[in-house]
C-alpha cells in the first residue's frame, strides 16, 4: 500500500475522502434539497423511503393510473441510501437460494423469475433512454472469477444449476484461464463466467434521473421527512401524519428504524473504495479493456466496476453488522474496511499499487432472515413492503416496483405471480444473539476465504458451517 497515507479532515486515512453518501456523488454533485411534508396529508398512497424501491414503484403506478396521488416520505433525500451508494451493477442476479425456493413453489417459477429478471436489466435501460438519464449505462455483462480451486469449485456447481433451471451458454458461459486473461488480467484467476445480463451504471446519476421523472409525472416527494411508524392508512412523520389507503415501506436497510420493525431485516454493511483514474500504462497491465462488471467467488466476495472516467470502484463486506442495527454515520468507513478493501485490489491487480484511492464510503442493504427478497401487499390492512434484496437490489428494486404497481392496481398479472411475491419470514433473533451470530458468520467466512486461498480444493468446512448458521 505505497504512496497512499493522505490526511482527511486532519485524521491519517487511506483515502483521499471517506464518508458522505458515496463517490458517485462527489462525481456529481450532492442534489439540492426538496422540502419536507407540509403537515398533515391524505393521499392515496403513502411510500415510504425514496430509494430506488420507493421511487420505481411511484413511477409505473403513477402512469398506470394518473388519477391516484402519491406521497413519497424521505429521511435525507432520494437515492441516500444504498441507491445512491452501491457497486453499480445493473445486474439479472437474484440472491434466493434457487433450489429451495423451487421446492417451495415449483421449479418453473423460479424460471420465470430468473426470465424477470433478465429482462428488468432491458427494462431499466429503456426507461433511462426514454427519461433522458444519462447514467453511463454500459451493457458489458458481468465476469465473475474464481482465485482458487474451492472458488472454481464453487463457480461450476453455480453453473450447473443455472444449467438446471434453463440458462444456456448465451445466459452465462465457463471462461477458462486463458480466455478470462483476455477480458481481464486477475492475480491468481484460474476461470470464470461470463454472462451477458448486466450493466455497468453509475448509482447516482440513475437514482437521481428516476427521481427527476418521477416528480415530472407530479409525485411530490417530501425530503428531510422521517417516518417513525406506519400503521394502516398511515404513516407518522416528525411534520404530520399521512394518511392513506395504502402505505408502502420501502426502506432497505434502514427497515430497522421504524417502530416495531427492529428486527424484520437486519441491515448489513457493504463497503467500497475507488481509486483515482488510471493511467493507461496500468489499463493495458490489467487488461480490463471493456466495462463488463467483475466479481470473485469468495465467500466475503468482492464486487467491482471500471467506471465510466477510468478508475476502479471495489466493494466487499467489510464490518458486517453494528450491535443493535445501526447504521453507518454517513458513509464512513471504518479504517480495517478501507485497508482491506485496498489491500485486495492491490492483491487482485499488482499494477494499481501507487494509484491513489480517491474516496471510501458504505451504506446498508436489508437483509430477511431467509436471506431472500419479498414483496407483499395486504389488500385488507393496505400495508405492503419490498426489499430485502441482500447485496443484488439494482434491478430487483425495479421488478419491485412494477410488482407493487399490479398489486395496488389489482391486477393478476405474470409479475403478481412471481414466487418473491409473499408473506414476511422470521425475525432475526434478538441481540446480543443477532451481533455476535453475524460476526460469527463472517469470521468463519474469512477463515474459509484464507484456507481456500492456502490450496484447499473444495469448499472449507468453515464456510459450510456459516452457511449454516446463516441458514442460506
Ligand atoms: C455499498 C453497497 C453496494 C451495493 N452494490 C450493489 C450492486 O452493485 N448491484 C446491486 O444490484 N445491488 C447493490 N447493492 C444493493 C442495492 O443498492 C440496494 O438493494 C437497493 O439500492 C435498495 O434500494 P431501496 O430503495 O430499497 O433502499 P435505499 O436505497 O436504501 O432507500 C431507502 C431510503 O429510505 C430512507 N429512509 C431511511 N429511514 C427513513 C425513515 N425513517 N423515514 C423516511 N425515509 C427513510 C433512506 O434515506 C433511503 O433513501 C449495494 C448496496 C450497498 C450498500
Amino acid at each position: 500500500m505505497r504512496g497512499l497515507a493522505l490526511r482527511d479532515g486532519g485524521t491519517d486515512t487511506l483515502a483521499r475522502r471517506n464518508g458522505g453518501p458515496s463517490f458517485w456523488y462527489a462525481d456529481t454533485h450532492l442534489p439540492g434539497r426538496r422540502p419536507p411534508l407540509p403537515g398533515d396529508r391524505t393521499v392515496d398512497v403513502c411510500i415510504v423511503g425514496a430509494g430506488l424501491t420507493g421511487l420505481w414503484t411511484a413511477y409505473y403506478l403513477k402512469q398506470a393510473r394518473p388519477e391516484l396521488s402519491i406521497a413519497l416520505l424521505e429521511r435525507e433525500f432520494a437515492g441516500f441510501g444504498a441507491s445512491g451508494r452501491n457497486g453499480g451493477w445493473l445486474s439479472s442476479e437474484f440472491v434466493a437460494p434457487r433450489a429451495r425456493v423451487a421446492e417451495r413453489v415449483g421449479h418453473e417459477r423460479v424460471v420465470a423469475l430468473q426470465r424477470a429478471m433478465q429482462e428488468t436489466v432491458d427494462e431499466v435501460i429503456a426507461v433511462l433512454e426514454h427519461e433522458g438519464v444519462d447514467a453511463d449505462v454500459a451493457k458489458a455483462g458481468l465476469l465473475h472469477v474464481a482465485r482458487n480451486p474451492a472458488q472454481l469449485h464453487r463457480l461450476r456447481a453455480h453453473l450447473e444449476e443455472d444449467r438446471a433451471f434453463g440458462l444456456g451458454e448465451d445466459d452465462v458461459a465457463e471462461l477458462g484461464a486463458a480466455e478470462l486473461a483476455d477480458r481481464v488480467r486477475v492475480t491468481g484467476a484460474i476461470g470464470g463466467t461470463w454472462s451477458p445480463h448486466c450493466a455497468r451504471v453509475q448509482p447516482a446519476k440513475l437514482v437521481q434521473g428516476v427521481a427527476a421523472a418521477v416528480e415530472r409525472l407530479g409525485v411530490p416527494i417530501y425530503e428531510g421527512t422521517t417516518v417513525s411508524e406506519v400503521q394502516p392508512g398511515r404513516a407518522i412523520t416528525d411534520h404530520g401524519t399521512v394518511s392513506a389507503r395504502y402505505v408502502l415501506r420501502c426502506l432497505e436497510g434502514f427497515t430497522p428504524g421504524l417502530k416495531g420493525h427492529r428486527r424484520t431485516w437486519l441491515p448489513m454493511n457493504s463497503a467500497i473504495v475507488a481509486t483515482a483514474p488510471l493511467p493507461e500504462a496500468v489499463w493495458d497491465q490489467i487488461g480490463w479493456d471493456s466495462p463488463a462488471t467483475l466479481g470473485d467467488n469468495a465467500h466475503a466476495y468482492m464486487y467491482a466496476q471500471r467506471t465510466a472516467d477510468g478508475r476502479i470502484a471495489l466493494g466487499g463486506r467489510g464490518v458486517p453488522y453494528r450491535f443493535g442495527s445501526r447504521t453507518d454515520e454517513n458513509g464512513r468507513t471504518q479504517r480495517q474496511t478501507v485497508e482491506g478493501l485496498v489491500a485486495l485490489l492491490h492483491d487482485m491487480f499488482p499494477a494499481t499499487a501507487d494509484v491513489p484511492i480517491d474516496h471510501a464510503w458504505c451504506g446498508v442493504l436489508g437483509v430477511p432472515r431467509d436471506w431472500s427478497p419479498s414483496v407483499h401487499l395486504d389488500r385488507e390492512t393496505g400495508l405492503g413492503w419490498a426489499g430485502g434484496y441482500v447485496g443484488s437490489g439494482l434491478a430487483t428494486t425495479n421488478l419491485a416496483g412494477r410488482t407493487l404497481r399490479d398489486l395496488i392496481v389489482g391486477d393478476d398479472t405474470e409479475l403478481t405471480a412471481l414466487p418473491w411475491v409473499r408473506d414476511g419470514v422470521r425475525r432475526w433473533e434478538p441481540e446480543p444473539l443477532r451481533y455476535l451470530g453475524v460476526h460469527a458468520i463472517y469470521r468463519l467466512y474469512r477463515t474459509a476465504d484464507r484456507r481456500e486461498m492456502g490450496g484447499l480444493d473444495r469448499t472449507s468446512r468453515l464456510g459450510l458451517l456459516a452457511d449454516r448458521i446463516a441458514g442460506r
